[in-house]
């Protein structure tokens, strides 16, 4: 694994870290790789990502959380 994974590994919260795992692996489906970013762009706040602001991001209309 590439240093810069393992660093942003230790940085994710636990109950996550399986999913980056999976991404970091290349066993990831596209929409678990969208979830990865979301997650990480948010700070790991799924309200957030429900909620978010920023229509313009190519990633809007796919981000995960949604009702
Ligand atoms: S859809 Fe929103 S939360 Fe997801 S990457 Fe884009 S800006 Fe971030």
């Amino acid at each position: 694994m590439h240093a810069r994974m393992a660093k942003r590994l230790a940085q994710t919260p636990p109950s996550q870290r399986g999913l980056f795992n999976r991404v970091y692996a290349g066993w990831a489906t596209q929409r678990q790789c969208i979830r990865a970013m979301c997650l990480e762009c948010l700070g790991f706040d799924k309200d957030g990502i429900r909620n978010c602001t920023a229509p313009e991001c190519p990633l809007y209309r796919f981000r995960p959380y949604q009702k």
